[in-house]
């Protein structure tokens, strides 16, 4: 599950991150994942879980992971139809062919975090 290493290259962003801003404990995440990235919520949040447990001492034992949905929208270069595309190969409803270019849906980043400091 390859969610499980993404979600850990996050983490690891965040704390260093937060580190930085002298923050010792983590406490939510927020996520943008759109519809057609590559990486499936449930899963994200699986792994979101089990890191978490497994680092509680800079995640807060409550610290939850928000991820907001981008929908996806493809234009299609040849009649400028524009569509939601079931996938990465936006297949025109109009054309029938390939011919889709994909303008959202693919994002897979990190929107935001709160954290504190305990001390
Ligand atoms: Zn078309």
């Amino acid at each position: 599950m390859h969610e499980m290493a993404l979600m850990g290259d996050i983490l690891q962003l965040v704390q260093e991150d937060a580190v930085g801003k002298g923050m010792d404990k983590i406490e939510k995440v927020e996520l943008i994942v759109g519809e057609i990235a590559n990486a499936m919520p449930d899963a994200l949040r699986m792994a979101f879980d089990l890191l978490r447990d497994q680092n509680l001492h800079f995640f807060s034992v409550h610290a939850e992971l928000v991820i907001h949905r981008e929908e996806a929208k493809a234009i299609c270069v040849l009649c400028g139809e524009k569509y939601k595309p079931e996938q990465k190969i936006a297949l025109c409803p109009i054309c029938h062919i390939p011919s889709g270019k994909v303008v959202a849906g693919e994002t897979f980043q990190v929107l935001s975090y709160e954290g504190s400091n305990g001390r």
